[in-house]
C-alpha cells in the first residue's frame, strides 16, 4: 500500500552502502521513519529531493515494518534559511529539543502546523537579513508554544502557589515543577526556583497568545533572551525527566 505524507524532512542517516533512513514529521501520522533504497547511488533521483529541512510530499509504500520511500515532490526547500548561519543554528537548537520531546508516531496536526510555521518564519527572516535576536526570539517562542501544545503551558497570570495575581515590577520567580510563576513571598519558601524577570514573564504571555509570525516584531534585549533560555532549559528538564 502506497501512502502520501505531507512531511518536513528532519534528518537522515546511512544504513548501508546504498540505503538511508529518513526521519519525517508528517501531517498525517506525526513522526515517522522510512527507508530510501538506493539513494546513496550516484544516479539516484530520490536523494536530491530528500534534503533535510525540506517540506515535501513523500510517497511511502508500507507492508510490514518500516516503509520504503517510492517518490518525493519537494514543496519548499527553505533555501534562505539553509544558507543563513544564524537561521541554521537556531533551527538545530529548536530541533534538538523537538527531537527529544516528540518521539512517538502519533498524529498531531497542530504540531505539524506549528513546526511548518516556524520554518516559514525563520526562512522569511533570513531573506530580510534581520538580527540574530529576532531569530532567537522566534525560536524560543516556537519552543514555549510547542511545550504548551504538549500540555506544559506556563501559568503567568497568577502565582501558582497562593493564586494571587502576578504584579509586574515585583520580584517574581519561575518554577518548572509547578508549571508557572511564583510571587516573591511564595518564592522565599521554596528551594527549586530560578530567578525570573518581569519582562520574561511578559514575553512568555505574548508567546502563548500569538502566532510565531508576529514574534519577529518584538524587540527583545539580550538579557531577556538569556533569561528565556534559562527558563526554557528548566522547563525542558522538568518535562523530560
Ligand atoms: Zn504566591
Amino acid at each position: 500500500m502506497e501512502l502520501k505524507y505531507t512531511s518536513i524532512i528532519l534528518s537522515k542517516y546511512d544504513i548501508s552502502e546504498t540505503d538511508r533512513i529518513y526521519d519525517f514529521y508528517t501531517k498525517e501520522d506525526g513522526r515517522i521513519r522510512a527507508i530510501g533504497r538506493g539513494v546513496r547511488k550516484a544516479k539516484a533521483k530520490l536523494a536530491g529531493n530528500l534534503e533535510s529541512l525540506t517540506l515535501a510530499d513523500v510517497f511511502i509504500s508500507k507492508n510490514r515494518g518500516m516503509g520504503n520511500i517510492t517518490g518525493v515532490i519537494p514543496l519548499d526547500g527553505f533555501i534562505s534559511a539553509k544558507t543563513d548561519l544564524v537561521a541554521i543554528d537556531n533551527i538545530f537548537f529548536a530541533l534538538s529539543y523537538f527531537d527529544k520531546l516528540i518521539t512517538g508516531e502519533e498524529k498531531d496536526e497542530k504540531i505539524f502546523l506549528l513546526l511548518l510555521e516556524y520554518f516559514r518564519v525563520i526562512n522569511e527572516l533570513s531573506q530580510e537579513k534581520k538580527s540574530e535576536q529576532k531569530a532567537e526570539t522566534i525560536t524560543l517562542g516556537f519552543l514555549f508554544n510547542l511545550a504548551g501544545m504538549l500540555g506544559y503551558k506556563i501559568i503567568t497570570e497568577y502565582c501558582v502557589n497562593c493564586e494571587q495575581k502576578i504584579c509586574s515590577g515585583n520580584n517574581n520567580f519561575f518554577s518548572a515543577k509547578r508549571g508557572g510563576v511564583l510571587c516573591a513571598s511564595c518564592a522565599k519558601l521554596k528551594t527549586e526556583n530560578i530567578q525570573n524577570s518581569d519582562s520574561c514573564i511578559k514575553l512568555i504571555r505574548i508567546f502563548s497568545k500569538n502566532k510565531i509570525g508576529s514574534f519577529s516584531k518584538l524587540r527583545v534585549p539580550k538579557k531577556d533572551i538569556a533569561g528565556l533560555k534559562l527558563i526554557w532549559r528548566e522547563l525542558f528538564n522538568w518535562i523530560h525527566d
